[in-house]
């Protein structure tokens, strides 16, 4: 799990900047996806070999008839609720603010890892520096003099940020030591080691991990007592898997899963969010561990934006997804509404055209059951992997049927194709010319991935060059 690092603090003193400074160090790993990820509040970054993802909450619009402080105070809240470490964010030009004061005192109350930034401190000069020494009067300890502009002092802040984080649990540090090797060996166009004997046994008994995500009220949490109400069982100690109260287990055809209900992640606390900006956060907490999100929206009051916006992260985070359309029961039984709600539905959400799509009414318990279903089925697809001979026969089939495009001054020419990692599939196409396969043929090819194999997830493709 990527910790969550929140950057807060009164509007302009620079934290939209500084986030933009830290993106910097993303890890890029997909494209993005268009209309999406513009605007965005969060970026998964690496800072002092550690993953975390950097959330602005100043970025989430505030509600309109907020007086400054309140604003302020929403997002010190939402940092201390969902997040591991803090950055606070001041104007060390400006001086202390009373505002800074309060917020400084929410924070400490909270024994979150907070550090102090003093901001647009652009020079070593003394009596900007003496600027920030006022600011350890808000007890929160560490104070970094910082020009997020042009990058002073960030460095040795972000690495007392990482030095705040809980430490990284053994089974974290295998994973990653997994990931580096498996990086390595798809680096090299080798195909996943042991990809041949699968160990079916050990997949199977591994918990399925389901995230249900969706703005407020779209029913959320009926969804998840309407499938606990028959599905729920005595709860069983699975060894190394941490559970969260808001985690609820079940079985279903003899599979374990795991529902964590982002709704209660809100629920449990003191606090009546109204805003998005929380199932946003939820959403990225709840699927960083998860294998599918279960995306709900209200068929009633479709939002498409912020549907969509989720919808992208579960892409981004290459997580397996089942849209469910849900509250179906207030607006027809005609089947050709249902098609045309598909079809509009389909178009709006192109990026995850993959992903299923359910009609469900959580409040009568029509079609709950099927999407379990598909969260289990989908499960099993994210963690597939591609027999060796097969995606060779495969390889040939396109050879023959499908003209190959022309990149620079030849034909491009795959020679080899190999599946270097699951979860999502992940699949390296050695060939010609790495850097110039068109999208278009990307695409294709991805799509012939999907039909041969029935994988209705993410697929990530990885082009190289022979070695
Ligand atoms: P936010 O509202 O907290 O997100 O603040 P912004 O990042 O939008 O910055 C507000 C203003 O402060 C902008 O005009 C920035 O250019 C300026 N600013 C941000 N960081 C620095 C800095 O390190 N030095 C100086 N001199 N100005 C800065
Ligand atoms: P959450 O915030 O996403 O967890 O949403 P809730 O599960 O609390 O549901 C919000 C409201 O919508 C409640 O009043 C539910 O009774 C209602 N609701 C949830 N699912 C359905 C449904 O399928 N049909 C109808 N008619 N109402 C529903």
């Amino acid at each position: 799990m990527k910790p969550l690092v929140a950057i807060v603090g009164r509007p302009n003193v620079g934290k939209s900047t500084l986030f933009n400074r830290l993106a910097r160090r993303r890890i890029a790993l997909v494209e993005d996806i268009p209309g999406v990820t513009r605007d965005r509040q969060y970026w998964d970054v690496e800072y002092e070999g550690r993953e975390l993802t950097i959330i602005d909450t100043g970025g989430f619009v505030p509600g309109e008839k907020d007086s400054l402080l309140q604003q302020v105070r929403e997002q010190a809240q939402l940092a201390v609720e969902e997040c591991d470490a803090i950055i606070f964010v001041t104007d060390a030009r400006a001086g202390l603010t009373s505002a800074d004061q309060e917020v400084a005192s929410y924070l400490r109350q909270s024994g979150k890892p907070v550090v102090v930034a003093a901001n647009k401190l652009d020079s070593e000069s003394q009596s900007l520096q003496a600027h920030a020494a006022e600011f350890f009067r808000l007890g929160l300890g560490d104070v970094f003099p910082i020009s997020a502009e042009h990058g002073l002092g960030v460095g040795s802040m972000m690495e007392t940020v990482v030095g705040k984080l809980p430490p990284l649990s053994p089974e974290e540090l295998e994973a990653r030591k997994k990931a580096a090797e498996a990086e390595e060996r798809a680096e090299r166009g080798e195909e996943e080691e042991g990809a041949e004997e699968a160990p079916a046994e050990e997949e199977e008994e591994r918990p399925i991990r389901v995230a249900i995500i969706g703005r407020p009220n779209v029913g959320k949490s009926t969804l998840v007592n309407a499938l606990l109400k028959e599905k729920r069982v005595v709860a069983s100690e699975v060894p190394g898997t941490t559970r969260d109260p808001i985690d609820s287990e079940l079985k279903y055809k003899d599979r374990q899963v795991i529902l964590t209900d982002t709704a209660g992640i809100r629920r449990k606390k003191t606090i009546a969010h109204r805003l998005e900006k929380f199932s946003v956060v939820a959403a990225l907490k709840a699927m960083e561990r998860s294998d599918v999100a279960v995306l709900l929206m209200d068929a009633t009051e479709p939002a498409v934006d912020q549907d969509a916006k989720l919808a992208g992260i579960a892409e981004e985070k290459g997580r397996a997804l089942v849209i469910v359309v849900n509250k179906w029961d207030l607006i027809s039984t005609d089947q050709r509404k249902q098609e045309i709600f598909r079809e509009e539905l389909k178009h709006a959400l192109k990026f995850v055209g993959y992903a299923p799509i359910v009609f469900t009414s959580a409040l009568t318990g029509s079609k709950v059951e099927k999407v379990l279903e598909l969260a289990v089925e989908l499960a099993d697809q994210f963690r597939y992997r591609a027999p060796t001979p097969q995606l060779n026969r495969l390889l040939k089939h396109i050879e023959e049927n499908h003209p190959a495009p022309i990149v620079g001054r030849g034909p491009l020419r795959v020679y080899y194709m190999a599946q270097v990692g699951t979860a999502p599939p992940t699949f390296a196409l050695t060939c010609n010319r790495p850097d110039g396969v068109p999208d278009m043929y990307k695409r294709y090819l991805t799509n012939q991935l999907r039909k041969t194999f029935d994988l209705r997830v993410p697929i990530r493709m990885l082009f190289r060059e022979r070695p």
